[in-house]
C-alpha cells in the first residue's frame, strides 16, 4: 500500500489522534501517492499509525481518516461516518426548533475538509480538502440516501481549496431549485438563505443559540447589531421585544436578504433601521453624535484566520469594542464575538478588558458564548474551537 513515513519524533501528535500531518513531519513517501489517495501513515519504526488522505499541494500534507489500520476506507466508511454525524444531530434540542443545522463539521465529525449544512430540504456541501474531493461521489450518494434531500448545492469556493490545489466548484451537485432564498425556520423566526451567493454556505448556523440569548435579553432595549449580515441578531432582538434596532452591514446583497427576512416575520418593520455602512467608521460617527444603546452586538468577520495575524486582529477587535463601550448606556449589555481561529478565548478576553479600560467603562462578564452544538469540537482537534464570545454588562 502507498504510504507516508513520518520523521522520528513526529509520531506524537498522531498518537494523540490529531488528524493533521504537516509537510515538515514527512520523512518520505512510498509508492508515489497522488492527490486524494489513501496512504498508510507509518512511524519511523514502520508501525501504521493511521490511514490518511494525501494532499501534495497543501502544507497539511495528509489528513487522517482513521487511526485503526484495519479499517477499510471505502464507500461504506463514508456512509457510516455520515450516519453517525446525522444521528447525533437528530437528538439535539436544536433539531426540534430549527430545520437548519450543520450536519457535518469537518475534522470534528471524522470527515476532514467536509462541511454540510442543511437548510430545510436543501443541503449545502463544501469539499475543502483533497481527500473528500476524491470521495465526492460516494459522499453525495450517501448524503442523498441518509437525508432524503434531493437538492445538494455545492459551495466549494472557500479560499482554503486553493491551498489544496483544487479549483473552486459552485452549483447544484444534485437536483435543482431556487437557491437564492431558501426558507428556513429558527426558533419560530423565518429566514431566507442565499445558498448560491451568500457568505460561507449562506447562513451563520454557529450563532443560532447566541441569537436566542440576545432575543431573551432584548426586551425594552435600544439595540445596535453591528456586522449584521442578513439580520440574524437584529430580527431575533426585535422578536424579543427590543424598543428599536439599528443594524449595520457593509454588504448590499446581505442587506437585501435582511430586509426580506424582516418582511417574512410578523414584526413591526418600522422599529428596524438597516444601514449600509462600514462599522469602524460608523461607530465613530455614532460616538460623535452621542448615540446611546442598551444592547450592542459585535459579530465581525474573521480578522485572524491563524495566530500569525493575531496582532493586527487584536487592534481591530479593541477598536470596535472600545467604541461599543462608549456607546453603551449604564446597565447596557455588550454581546461581543470573535470567530478568529488565531485569537484564543484568553486573548479575546484580555482585548475586551483593555477596550473597557481605555473607554473608561467598568464592566463585568456575565456569560460566555461558543458555537452551537451542531458545530462540535473533537477533543483532539482544538483548532475546531474558533467561535468565542462574551456577554458583558456595563456598570
Ligand atoms: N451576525 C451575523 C453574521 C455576521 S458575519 C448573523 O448572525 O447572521 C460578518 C458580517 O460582517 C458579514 O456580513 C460582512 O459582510 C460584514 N462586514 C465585514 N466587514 C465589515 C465592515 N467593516 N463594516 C460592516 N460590515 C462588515
Amino acid at each position: 500500500m502507498k504510504a507516508l513515513v513520518v520523521k522520528r519524533g513526529r509520531e506524537k501528535s498522531l498518537k494523540r489522534r490529531h488528524p493533521w500531518i504537516f509537510s515538515g513531519a514527512v520523512e518520505r513517501l512510498v509508492g508515489e501517492p497522488s492527490s486524494g489517495d489513501t496512504v498508510e501513515v507509518r512511524g519511523s519504526g514502520g508501525e501504521v499509525l493511521a490511514l490518511a488522505a494525501y494532499s501534495p499541494a497543501s502544507q497539511i500534507r495528509a489528513r487522517a481518516w482513521t487511526f485503526d489500520p484495519a479499517q477499510a476506507v471505502d464507500a461504506a466508511f463514508f456512509r457510516d461516518r455520515l450516519a453517525k454525524a446525522l444521528a447525533f444531530r437528530d437528538k439535539l434540542p436544536a433539531a426540534r426548533h430549527s430545520n437548519a443545522l450543520r450536519l457535518v463539521h469537518g475534522e470534528s465529525d471524522g470527515l476532514p475538509g467536509l462541511v454540510v449544512d442543511r437548510y430545510a430540504d436543501v443541503l449545502v456541501a463544501q469539499f475543502l480538502a483533497a481527500g473528500v474531493e476524491r470521495w465526492r461521489e460516494e459522499i453525495l450518494a450517501a448524503l442523498a440516501e441518509l437525508t432524503g434531500c434531493e437538492a445538494v448545492f455545492e459551495r466549494s469556493d472557500a479560499d482554503v481549496r486553493r491551498l489544496e490545489g483544487l479549483e473552486p466548484r459552485v452549483g447544484f451537485a444534485r437536483g435543482n431549485r431556487a437557491a437564492t432564498r431558501c426558507p428556513i425556520v429558527e426558533y419560530g423566526l423565518n429566514f431566507r438563505v442565499d445558498v448560491e451567493g451568500g457568505q460561507k454556505t449562506g447562513f451563520f448556523l454557529d450563532q443560532r443559540e447566541n441569537r436566542q440569548r440576545v432575543r431573551a435579553l432584548a426586551a425594552g432595549r435600544a439595540v445596535l447589531d453591528a456586522f449584521s449580515y442578513t439580520g440574524g441578531f437584529a430580527i431575533s432582538a426585535l422578536a424579543g421585544g427590543a424598543k428599536r434596532v439599528t443594524a449595520l452591514e457593509s454588504s448590499a446583497e446581505a442587506l437585501e436578504v435582511a430586509r426580506d427576512n424582516l418582511a417574512a416575520n410578523p414584526l413591526d418593520p418600522s422599529l428596524v433601521e438597516f444601514t449600509k455602512a462600514d462599522v469602524f467608521a460608523h461607530l465613530r460617527r455614532l460616538r460623535d453624535q452621542h448615540a446611546r444603546y442598551d444592547l450592542i452586538i459585535l459579530d465581525p468577520p474573521k480578522f485572524a484566520p491563524t495566530a500569525a495575524q493575531a496582532r493586527n486582529a487584536a487592534r481591530a477587535y479593541k477598536d470596535i469594542n472600545l467604541l461599543a463601550f462608549k456607546l453603551l448606556s449604564p446597565g447596557g449589555l455588550l454581546a461581543t464575538f470573535s470567530c478568529s481561529g488565531g485569537v484564543t478565548a484568553e486573548l479575546f478576553q484580555s482585548i475586551i478588558a483593555g477596550a473597557a479600560l481605555d473607554a473608561g467603562a467598568e464592566a463585568k462578564i456575565i456569560e460566555r458564548f461558543g458555537a452551537s452544538a451542531d458545530h462540535p469540537v473533537a477533543l483532539e482537534f482544538p483548532e475546531g474551537d474558533y467561535l468565542k464570545g462574551l456577554l458583558v454588562l456595563k456598570s
